[in-house]
């Protein structure tokens, strides 16, 4: 069914999410869930702990044309000054874990990356050392399949449970085709509940020494301090979005608060207070430049949300 304006979606999320059984907020303001700092209110924000009543509720928006959209922890996304214009479900409260069994680790989509690469390596388990300073959740990062270096979240992923917006419960097995560069195709639009990893035994010491020159290099080459959503664009086939708009010489390009990193150039700052419209149109600039310099369209990365 098509909703046809911007009230008649409320209506039919306010009715059906009334009824239970899943946590609802109201009114959150994304900017204080966002990486960007940057985002007005969601006005219904579901924040399930449980997969099962989530499932029903999500297969019922569905049936009603009601459109939604999935937060993790809010570090890839630019979100409009008004809001996004569809229920937000949280992964927040889907945190459980991690369940380490050898090496096999089940993890809740709401964990926090930085906090499973800590315990990852007092565990003894390697495969995510690259993902130290990834400031995402789990079920962000499966989704994203984000990464650094030569390192993939997909790489260490055995399975996805996942909800379909039908609202059925599928396990996805992972395979060849799953994942790919920043997206993960085989998983489509479904919401990611839990994950299976699968990891390799070694030395805590040693896991620990990559951990910390993973932990150096980003130090050493990415802005620190400041709001971000690290890296804007995608690098396209053998080159480095962040080389090429350095080389249009666009480091220090801003629109109001929001301005192109001088450290690494495929990062934009929020120096405080900016907007959705001044980062949208600093991104536009840049892709705009880079285009005319080089001949390559660039590819955002970051996700906005309207
Ligand atoms: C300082 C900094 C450094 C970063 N460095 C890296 C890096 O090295 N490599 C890299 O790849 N990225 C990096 N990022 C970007 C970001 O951390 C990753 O894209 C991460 O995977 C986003 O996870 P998230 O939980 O924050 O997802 P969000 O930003 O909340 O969402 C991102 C996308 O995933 C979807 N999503 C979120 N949760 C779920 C879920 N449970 N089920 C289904 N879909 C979901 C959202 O709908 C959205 O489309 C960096 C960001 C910052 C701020």
């Amino acid at each position: 069914m098509l909703m046809t304006a911007a009230k008649s979606w409320i209506d039919e999320a306010q009715a059906i999410l009334r009824e239970g059984p899943v946590r609802v907020l109201r009114d959150v303001p994304l900017s204080g869930r966002t990486c960007f700092g940057i985002g007005g209110p969601a006005r219904f924000l579901l924040a399930p702990d449980d997969p099962e009543p989530l499932a029903g509720v999500l297969g019922r928006l569905t049936g009603a044309g009601v459109p939604f959209d999935f937060l993790g922890a809010g570090s890839n996304l630019l979100v409009s000054d008004e809001g996004p214009s569809f229920v937000v479900v949280a992964a927040e409260a889907l945190a459980a874990g991690p369940e380490i069994r050898g090496a096999s680790v089940r993890v809740g989509a709401g964990f926090s990356v930085p906090k499973l690469v800590k315990r990852l390596q007092q565990a003894g388990l390697s495969g995510l050392e690259f993902a130290e300073g990834i400031p995402g959740s789990v079920g962000g990062c499966v989704r994203m399949n984000a990464g650094w270096h030569e390192g993939m979240f997909g790489q260490t992923v055995a399975s996805v449970t996942t909800i379909t917006r039908q609202g059925a419960i599928e396990e996805v097995v992972a395979g060849t085709e799953t994942f790919a560069y920043r997206k993960s195709p085989g998983l489509g639009d479904r919401f990611v509940a839990a994950a299976t990893l699968r990891l390799t035994p070694d030395d805590p010491g040693r896991i620990q020494e990559r951990v910390l020159s993973f932990r150096e290099h980003r130090v050493r080459t990415q802005p620190t301090g400041r709001k971000n959503a690290g890296c804007i664009f995608k690098n396209p086939p053998g080159d480095h979005a962040g080389r090429l708009i350095d080389a249009t010489g666009l480091k220090g390009l801003a629109v109001g608060p929001a301005v192109v990193s001088d450290r690494h150039a495929n990062f934009i700052l929020n120096r405080g207070g900016a907007t959705f419209k001044e980062v949208a149109s600093l991104i536009d600039a840049v892709r705009e430049a880079v285009f005319k310099q080089t001949g390559i369209a660039l590819e955002t990365e970051v996700i906005r949300w309207i």
